[in-house]
């Protein structure tokens, strides 16, 4: 019955500058209303950018 629920809530973090994903994580339900922006390092840019939520 909960099979689905992890792969639900998994959201790709995209650098905002070079759009290559470098992070996955899982959320709650609570916090979907608004996308998630994370300061994350980024190796390709090798700088720390903005990192944006995609939905799968
Ligand atoms: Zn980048």
């Amino acid at each position: 019955m909960a099979k689905s629920k992890y792969s639900e809530n998994l959201v790709r973090m995209k650098c905002s500058q070079c759009k290559r994903i470098n992070y996955y994580t899982r959320r709650n339900k609570k916090t979907s209303e608004k996308k998630l922006e994370l300061n994350k390092y980024c190796k390709w840019c090798r700088a720390h950018t903005k990192h944006i939520e995609t939905k799968r």
